[in-house]
C-alpha cells in the first residue's frame, strides 16, 4: 500500500480493519507516540507492528473507534478498504476471505465493496 494523503473514507463506526487480524507495522517516518507494539521476526528481520490482542485485533480499537486517533500510524490512516477491494480481482478476493476463519477479511471486503459502489456513484454524478 503506498503512503499518500490521509485516505478520505467514511468510515462511521466501522471497525472492521482494526480487527482483521492485520499486521500494523510501525515504520520510521510514523507519528512520535509512544505505541504498545510488539516484535515480529520474519527469518532474519525484526519488525516493530502494534500489539494485537489475543483474538487479533488491534490493542486500540474500541467499540466506538481508534482510541488512538490522531495519533495513529500512517499504515491506518492511508487504509482505504474500498481501494483496496477494487484492487483485488473476485478470486483474490475470495482466497483471502477463505484463508480468514474469523470472517473479518470477508467482511472488510463487503465493506470496501460498498464504499466502492457509493465512491463510483458519486464522482459519475460530478
Ligand atoms: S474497513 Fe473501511 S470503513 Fe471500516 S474502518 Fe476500515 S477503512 Fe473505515
Ligand atoms: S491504531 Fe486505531 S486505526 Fe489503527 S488499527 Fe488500531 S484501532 Fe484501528
Amino acid at each position: 500500500m503506498g503512503r499518500t494523503e490521509p485516505a478520505e473514507v467514511a468510515c462511521g463506526g466501522c471497525t472492521l480493519c482494526c480487527r482483521s487480524g492485520e499486521l500494523i507495522l510501525i515504520m520510521d517516518d510514523d507519528p512520535d507516540y509512544p505505541y504498545e507494539t510488539q516484535e515480529i521476526v520474519a527469518g532474519e528481520r525484526t519488525f516493530t507492528a502494534l500489539a494485537r490482542r489475543a483474538d487479533g485485533a488491534c490493542v486500540y480499537v474500541t467499540d466506538t473507534g481508534c482510541a488512538i486517533h490522531g495519533h495513529a500510524p500512517l499504515t491506518c490512516q492511508v487504509f482505504d478498504c474500498a481501494a483496496l477491494y477494487a484492487s483485488k480481482t473476485r478470486r483474490q478476493r475470495r482466497t483471502m476471505a477463505a484463508r480468514d476463519p474469523s470472517g473479518y477479511v470477508a467482511a472488510l471486503y463487503a465493506r470496501g465493496r460498498e464504499l466502492h459502489r457509493l465512491r463510483i456513484g458519486l464522482e459519475a454524478k460530478r
